[in-house]
Formats: structure tokens, sequence, C-alpha cells
């Protein structure tokens, strides 16, 4: 299988070898957080399978949900038609929705992945600028950010190595300092903030929209940050006009401990983007969740000479099958509690995590909820990637993001698994930094 995968298949990043140094594991099948490779070895899938499988693989509930949708109706477009499905994903979304005092989200785009979640949200608010007032051509972005590798969320991503390649192409952006970046030091916040503050008063009128992960930039490396810098982007969204966007395509559905990270910090944005979580991570689909003030400036009103409709859709926007397992994956969350047992998860493994957070391998450990990075003292020899093999060659799936090797299993995760995730990585840093 490995050499027809190196025939035939064009992995990101190139082939696995380039990128990890390492053939890639060909897996075969999933049950609950284990994966089975085609040689019928065992791990435990510490990461969800790139942070998407909120209650494990194979969930009876959800399985026979997609079953019963396909027996019905496999797919049907979104444009000019609807389904059942779609409205019911749709009621859902914005009953969990984040509340507050203002805005309110009240309609749901929906998208294929996450990053066609953040392109979507990124046209809504550049066009929502044109139809409210003047076009503002720019969007303000956190440094490191990671939103996805479509043109648009390249743009407002903030990590040089998938930039640079596609420089002349981008949307133009402001970056500012991340209230999470350690390098800034015990001022991080202050510094995000007053930065944040004089980009807005310099290119305010400029800005369409703010775009943030809130509480922590996962792809970054896990950098966690005060809820106050939010705060301060909610009210200079509002002094200046522009929309807030809160991408929480990795945040979002309890992987936090919260059903959305916007609730640790009380604010709610004007668009909100979700994909990853939201169908237990059992078929694409993604998400924005608009406020109603956005949504109207979308409807054509009597005398306008042009449509004010929002020229984007996909053959498969709202497919039934997805939206039938997001539905069933938010309903056996609600039926068991799941969010709460995140948090519960994220503090027992932030527990284990201790004594991995004191040896002199390990710079720091940051943790939201179950969304945890464990970086580890570079050694100039891939060390982050070097400990995610020794890990796996322990049975335990993780995947590094530069020196931070990222736990974020299933948020069913069970005391054993979690003890033995956290065993594998304690021994896999030892084995390669002891
Ligand atoms: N936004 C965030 C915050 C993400 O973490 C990711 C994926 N890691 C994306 C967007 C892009 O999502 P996708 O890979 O599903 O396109």
């Amino acid at each position: 299988w490995i050499a027809r995968d190196a025939a035939a298949v064009w992995h990101p990043f190139t082939q696995h070898a380039d990128w990890t140094g390492d053939d890639p594991t060909v897996v075969a099948r999933a049950e609950g957080p284990w994966l089975w490779d085609v040689d019928g070895r065992r791990y435990l899938d510490g990461v969800s399978s790139l942070w998407t499988t909120t209650l494990g693989h194979g969930h009876p509930g959800v399985n026979a949900a997609i079953a019963d949708q396909l027996a019905k109706l496999d797919h049907a477009t979104f444009l000019g038609a609807s389904h059942t499905p779609g409205i019911e994903l749709s009621e859902t979304l914005i009953a969990l929705a984040p509340k507050g005092d203002d805005p309110d989200l009240t309609k749901v785009f929906y998208a294929g992945d996450g990053s066609s979640a953040v392109e979507a949200a990124l046209k809504i608010a550049y066009q929502y600028s044109t139809q409210t007032g003047h076009p503002r051509p720019k969007f303000v972005r956190l440094n490191h950010a990671y939103h996805g590798d479509t043109l648009g969320a390249v743009a407002v991503g903030g990590h040089d190595l998938f930039h640079q390649a596609y420089k002349p192409l981008l949307l133009e952006t402001v970056g500012i300092e991340s209230p999470g970046d350690r390098a800034l030091g015990a001022d991080r916040l202050t510094t995000a903030i007053s930065h944040l503050r004089s980009v807005m008063h310099e290119h305010g009128d400029q800005v369409c929209a703010i775009i943030v992960e809130p509480m922590i930039q996962g792809a970054a490396g896990m950098l966690d940050y005060d809820a106050a810098f939010l705060r301060e982007a909610r009210t200079l969204a509002y002094t200046y006009g522009a929309l807030l966007i809160f991408d929480e395509v990795a945040t979002g559905i309890g992987r936090t401990g919260r059903m959305w990270a916007a609730e640790h910090a009380g604010v709610v944005p004007d668009l909100l983007t979700c994909g990853k979580g939201v169908t237990g991570g059992y078929l694409p689909l993604s998400a924005v969740l608009a406020a109603e003030h956005v949504y109207e400036a979308f409807l054509t009103r009597p005398g306008d000479s042009s449509p004010r409709t929002f020229f984007h859709g996909h053959t498969y926007t709202a497919n039934p099958l997805c939206c039938a397992a997001a539905l069933a994956n938010l309903r056996v969350m609600g039926e068991q509690d799941v969010v709460a047992r995140a948090d519960r998860l994220g503090e027992r493994l932030g527990k284990l995590l201790e004594p991995v957070a004191a040896k002199d391998a390990v710079t720091e450990v940051r943790r939201l909820g179950t969304m945890i990075g464990v970086e580890v003292a570079p050694d100039g020899h891939r060390t982050g990637f070097r400990v995610c093999r020794a890990a796996r060659d322990r049975g335990v799936w993780l995947r590094p993001l530069g020196d931070t090797v990222v736990v974020m299993p299933p948020l069913t995760l069970g005391d054993d698994e979690a003890d033995l995730l956290v065993e594998a990585l304690d021994a896999a840093i030892d084995e390669v930094l002891g």
C-alpha cells in the first residue's frame, strides 16, 4: 500500500516522506478513539483525526442517522431548493450559538470545510461593507494565525510558511501582534491590545473585518490568550464599523469545554465560522453563523439597481447526509452532556500532564479545555515530529506543530485511555530528549 500510495497519491504538503521523513500509516478501520492500520496495528487517536471526531469513530447513533438519511435523500441542491435536515441543522446551530447582549446570530450559511467557511465569511464581510457604506478592502488578522488554505483564508493567516509562495495573490491585510505570542513576554496582552487600537486608529475606515480565533490560536501552536483581548476587539469593531469574525473551526463544538470558545469571553461576533467537529468528523460540513444585521444587508430592496444577493454557493452546499450526521452528533452531544465531559477531560489531562510540564525538556504546556499543546525544547532536529513518532511507536497517534505536540483527543475519551495517552507522550519525550 505504501508503494502504491507513493506512486499515485499527491498528499497535502507533497509526499509524506518529504514532509515528515516517514512513510504514511495506512489506516484501515476505526472505532471509538482507536485506529487500526492495514497490518492490524492499533493506535489511540490522540488528535481526533485532525481535531474532528468529537464522539470518536463509528458512533452507532451517528452511523444510523447517516444510513437513514441515505435511504431518504442523498443529495439535493441548496440553490433554489431546501431540505429538512438543512433546515433542522440551521435551527439547531442557531439555538446553540453563543448569546450575549448584541448581536444575535440568527442565520446559517453552509460551506464544505473550514477553509471554505472562512472564505465565505471574508466575502460576506467585504460585500457587507460595500452594501452598508463604502468598500473596505482590508482585513485585520493576528500574527501566527491559521485560518485555512484557500486564497482568502491564506491571506488572513499569519504564518509565513503558508504565505510566502502566494504573496502576490493575497488580499490586503494588516497583521497585529498576537496576545498569545510567548515571544512578546508577560506584556503580550497589553502589547496586542495597543497594537490593535493603533491599527484600527490608522486603518479603521478601510477595515471590513477583524478575524481571530477566539481564546486560543490552535494551528499556530496552541497559543492561548486572555479574554480581555476579545472584549477590546468587539469594542473596536463597533467603534470603527468593522465586523468581528470568530473562526471557531477548531475551537467550536465543545472542544474548549464550552460549546464555543466565545463563551469564555462573553463576546458574540458578527460572523462565526465552524467546521471540523460539527459532523463529529464523519462528513465534511462547515458553516458561517451570521448576525441578523449582516444578513439583512444582503436582502434586495425595492429600488435596488442590482441584486444584493451573496454571490456564493457550491454544488454540495448543505449536503443532506452531512446535515444528518451533524444533527445526530449534536443530539448525542446534548444527551450525553459531552461539553461538560470535555471540560472534565481537559482538567484531567491537565493534571496528568503536570509532571510532563515540569521536565527540563518541556518548555510549556498550554491548554484550553481539550485543546492542548506540549511545547518541547527544540534540539534542532525536528524535535516535535520525533516525539510524535516515538509516541506512535508506543501506539498513540499525535501530531506536531513545529516543536509543539498537539493533544486533542475525542471529547468522550475514557480515563484509562487518557492515562495511556499521557504515559506514551511522557515516555516519547524521555526517549527523544531524555
Ligand atoms: N480555521 C482554523 C482555526 C483551523 O484550525 C483550520 C484547520 N486546521 C481551518 C480554518 C481550515 O479548515 P479545513 O482544513 O477544514 O479547511
